[in-house]
This record gives structure tokens, sequence and C-alpha cells, in this order.
């Protein structure tokens, strides 16, 4: 067994900023995350953020990536690789199988779950045809591996995911035949939905895939016309050549290890679905495990790096590294990064959602733990 200060789960950019913040703090952390390189979704985001230069715009998420990571190599964080977190128990001790072959369990005094979130599948004939893909599935393929999954691709979803991975799509070679999108009204940033558009590619709203064709890949999709109940209109389908079909329906958070530790959750569409409770100091209903990033709503790499830095110093807090005083000062900071963050037609709904559950992750969490 490995003793340890504070263990994070995770090593994308809330999981990174956390291990940052209470390393600089003096904490003794370790810092896992199940693949080769650390760094999350990051490595996959070649286009620049937007917003003000506090919160990185013009930089590229790649090279935000590769800030972080000298920055942790800077202050000599210990990190496991390949190092997969499949159990947590008595809120203190994490089973993690290193490099596929090896398990080990790590003690810690607090833990923080960074551990993002995983892409919605949605159903249809031939949904399981080899070219059906998340596409965050794409994504990696395309901009850390180098390969074109294939030739003429059709996007389901036109939220951030679909419009940002359609366009790298077309930047690597592919030819989009089309975006798909069941509402009645495009979903992604306007900033990313008008270059797909000034590429020629066609957005169909209102639409779904009826089903996908094919022997042993994809070979055509039919495509089809939906009601203001989301139903399919029947006579309007019509079939398109593709060997590739994206799905971009959404994301949902990685919450296995928090159910597992018994955190308490909430329902919150609008975040993608149930998410550990949790106060503004990112701590959850569990006496010494914090969240941090997707995990506590999917929103975007800043304010996941917001969310890391807020569970990293007040873990240190607790763990008597910081003063009260200090952290409050400094959380402050973040808190007012993250409403601006938060600002704005998008930022706004998912501000609303946290707000309601940061109010009532105050009240649970005075009553569960304090
Ligand atoms: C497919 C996808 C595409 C996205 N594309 C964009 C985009 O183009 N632009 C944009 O702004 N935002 C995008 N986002 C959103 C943005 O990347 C996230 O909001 C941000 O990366 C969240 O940071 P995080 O640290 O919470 O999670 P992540 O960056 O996902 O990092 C979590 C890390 O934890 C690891 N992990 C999970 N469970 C375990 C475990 N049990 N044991 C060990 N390691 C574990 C994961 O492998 C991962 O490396 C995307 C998200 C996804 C999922």
């Amino acid at each position: 067994m490995i003793e340890i200060e504070l263990a994070i789960v995770g090593a994308g950019p809330a999981g990174l900023s956390a291990a940052i913040e209470a390393r600089r703090a003096g904490v003794d952390v370790l810092l896992i995350d199940e693949n080769a390189r650390p760094g999350g979704q990051l490595f996959k985001q070649i286009h620049k953020f937007f917003g003000s230069r506090a919160h990185k715009a013009g930089i590229r998420g790649m090279n935000i990536g590769t800030e972080l990571l000298q920055e942790s190599e800077k202050f000599g964080i210990k990190t496991w690789l390949n190092g997969e977190v499949c159990g947590i128990e008595d809120g203190h001790n994490l089973w993690v199988v290193r490099n596929r072959e090896k398990s080990e369990i790590v003690r810690a005094k607090k833990i923080i779950l960074a551990t993002g979130a995983t892409e919605n599948a949605v159903t249809f004939p031939g949904w399981d045809l080899p070219g059906v893909m998340g596409a965050g599935a794409a994504q990696t393929m395309i901009n850390v591996n180098r390969v074109l999954p294939g030739k003429k691709v059709i996007m389901l979803g036109s939220g951030n995911v679909g419009v940002i991975v359609a366009y790298q799509l077309l930047q690597a070679g592919a030819e989009v035949v089309a975006v798909l999108e069941a509402a009645p009204r495009l979903g992604g940033y306007g900033v990313h939905t008008a270059k797909v558009c000034r590429a020629g590619v066609p957005f169909y709203v209102s639409h779904t895939i009826k089903r996908a064709f094919g022997t042993d890949h994809v070979e055509a999709v039919e495509i089809v016309k939906l009601d203001s109940s989301f139903k399919q209109i029947p006579g309007t389908e019509h079939v398109i050549e593709v060997d590739t079909i994206c799905l971009a329906t959404g994301l949902t958070p990685l919450t296995e290890l928090a159910w597992l530790a018994g955190c308490k959750f909430n329902f919150v569409p609008a975040l993608g679905g149930h998410l550990p409770i949790h106060d503004d100091k990112m701590h959850s209903t569990q006496n010494d495990i914090f969240i941090a990033g997707d995990i506590s709503g999917i929103e975007e790499a800043s304010t996941a790096m917001e969310e890391g830095r807020l569970a990293g110093i007040n873990v240190a807090t607790e763990l008597g590294y910081i003063t009260k005083e200090e952290a409050d000062a400094r959380s402050q900071e973040i808190w007012d990064n993250l409403n601006t963050l938060r600002s704005g037609y998008f930022g706004q709904k998912r501000r609303d959602a946290k707000d309601s559950m940061l109010q009532n992750g105050k009240e649970v969490i005075k009553w569960n733990i304090h």
C-alpha cells in the first residue's frame, strides 16, 4: 500500500490544475490517469480558445495542455500514467490497476475525482456497424493518432463537439456531407458553426438518422425529418452515401467512483445528468472527497481548470498548508473568473443550473459532514 496526502484521479485540465495548486502549497500529491499521456481532452483540441486573455483566449487547447504539463513537471508532481482507478473504499483507499497487469492500493488523506465525461450514444438499426463512432473518438483519431476515420462523414449533433469535430475532419481531409440536428435550432457557438457553414457543409435541423446500411462497414445512412415532438415524419427519408457516422449527442459525467464512494447526487439535465452534490469549494458530500471538472457538470476546459484550482486550494487548506483567509481570498478570485466564463447566452444556463446546485450542496454538505 502506498500512502499519500492527496490522490487525484484524472490528469485532464481539472486534475492537472488541482495538482499544481495543491503542490504549490506544499501538499504531497499523486496524480493518476488511465492514459499513456496526461492532459485529458486538451490534446485533441487543436482549435484556439476564445473569451478573454485571462481565460487563455487565442491559445490552442493542446498548447494549454503543454503549459499545464510543464508546470506540473516544474513542481515535480508524482504521476502514474496507464493507471486505471477501478475502485474506492472507505473514502480513502483507491484500487489502481497499473499498466493493465499490477494492482495497487493508494491510501490518501484526501481525494479529488477529476474523471471527466463520456460520450452519449444513440441507437438505430445498423448503429453497431464499423464506421459508427463517437465524435470524440474521431477527434482522437485525427488529432492525436493522425488517422482519418473515413472519407465521407455525416455528423449527428450540432453542439460544440459536433461542429468543432466536423471542422477538424474537413481540415484533416475528409468530406463532411452534412451535420444533422434533432432540435429545430443549431446548438453550438456561432463562431464554430459559421466555419463549417462557410466550408459549404449543409446543416439539417429537425433531422435524425433512421438507419445505417452496410455489410461489414457503413456504406450509407438514411436520414429522416422530425416533427415538433421529435417523431419521425414518414415519407421524408432520404439516403446519403457515407462511410463514417459520427455521433455528437452529448456528454455524461463519469461519476462511477463518486457513486462507489457513497457521494450523494442531484439530477441536473442542463449539466449532463446525475452529478455529485458539491459546494463552492468543490467538496462532495463525503468528508475527504472533492470533485472538479466535467464530473461536476459538463462545461469546458477553461471552467474545468478553475474548478481544479478551487479543489486544490481547498484541499491544501484542510490539510493545513494554507490559511482559511488565504484560501477564501484566492477562491473568490477564481469564482470571479468562473462567473465571467459562465456569462453570455450559453454560459448563463449553466450558471443558473450550477447556482441552484451549489445552494443545495451547501445545505446538504452542512448536514452531512460538518
Ligand atoms: C469527447 C470530448 C470532446 C470535447 N471536445 C471539446 C472541444 O473541442 N472544445 C472544448 O472546449 N471542450 C471540449 N470538450 C469539453 C472539455 O474538453 C472538457 O470540459 C474538459 O476537458 C474537462 O476537463 P476534465 O479534466 O474534467 O476531464 P478530461 O479532460 O476528460 O480528463 C479526465 C481524465 O481522467 C481520466 N480518467 C477517467 N476515469 C479514470 C479512472 N477511473 N482512472 C484513471 N483515469 C481516469 C480520463 O481518461 C481523462 O484523461 C470535450 C469533451 C469530450 C469528452
